[in-house]
């Protein structure tokens, strides 16, 4: 712990919402608990959060000060980030913090009994109890501020999927090639008509991802073998080909069709 002189009591207030913001300097959980030290700056969080580190600054027992009026029925985390990073540049490269911040949304909503559910401004303005950025509460018509973190590129769904569906705190042992895998561990990518949990090319982010698996399917002899085949949407012909990989490559497959985290790390290894 590091901790901050900027709180104060919750005066009786009960907590019902979880509160993301980004740090936009620190780089470290380390430094913004250094710069939350110091009275003069009259801001903290509960915790800071950065790639590999979770760092506690205030009590729960206390409000921090980091969303003005949001402060007494709130617990906060600050992310070692910036609302201006794309949506990419959070899953691609800084998934450690983002597992982080997933891990830190179940415990803190467990402990208070908030569901693990994303508010827009409007559920704010309903009472509703859950888990919002500050840009949530700076929209909300209660909310006092104009702070617009974590930004339009944070990947909600990826955090919540992961603090909702807990999935294992390990990411799945990768070989070389493949990467991390972009999504959570319960979701895959598959038909573009398939469910919510199926990623298929109707969201810009996800094409490509699924351009890749075309090719891989490509390279290994089960797709044909012209450039616009591999066109980011995942439509039967992408299902067949990775469902007749997996009949030779991947027994055991229960999913025929569907790219999982273990068809990802092997088709792209
Ligand atoms: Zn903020």
């Amino acid at each position: 712990m590091i901790p901050s002189p900027n709180h104060e009591s919750r005066a009786g207030s009960r907590v019902d919402l979880v509160i993301i913001h980004t740090a936009e300097g620190a780089t470290t959980a380390a430094g913004l608990g250094n710069y939350f030290a110091n009275p003069a700056v009259e801001v903290s969080s509960h915790v800071g959060i950065d790639d590999s580190t979770t760092e506690q600054y205030v009590s729960y027992d206390q409000a921090a000060w980091g969303a003005l009026n949001a402060n007494h029925r709130s617990d906060q985390a600050e992310l070692c980030g910036f609302a201006r990073w794309s949506r990419d540049e959070w899953l691609n490269n800084h998934r450690g913090m983002l597992d982080r911040a997933a891990d830190w949304i179940r415990e803190r909503c467990a402990a208070r009994g908030i569901p693990i559910r994303k508010l827009s401004p409007a559920d704010v303005d309903a009472g509703a109890s859950g888990v919002i950025g500050h840009v949530d509460w700076s929209l909300s018509n209660i909310g006092q501020g104009d702070h617009t973190d974590p930004g339009p590129g944070f990947p909600w769904d990826y955090v919540i999927g992961r603090a909702s569906g807990g999935a294992p705190a390990q990411p799945p042992a990768q070989t070389s090639g493949a990467g991390p895998f972009p999504l959570p561990r319960n979701e895959y990518f598959g038909l573009i008509t398939g469910p919510a949990a199926s990623h298929g090319g109707y969201y810009a982010w996800e094409k490509p991802h699924i351009a890749r698996i075309q090719r891989a399917l490509q390279a290994k002899g089960y797709a044909p073998n012209y450039a616009s085949w591999a066109d980011g949407i995942y439509e039967q012909p992408t299902a067949n080909a990775v469902a007749a990989w997996q009949r030779r490559e991947m027994p055991g497959t229960t999913r025929f069709g569907e790219v999982w985290w273990d068809d990802w790390a092997a088709l792209l290894a």
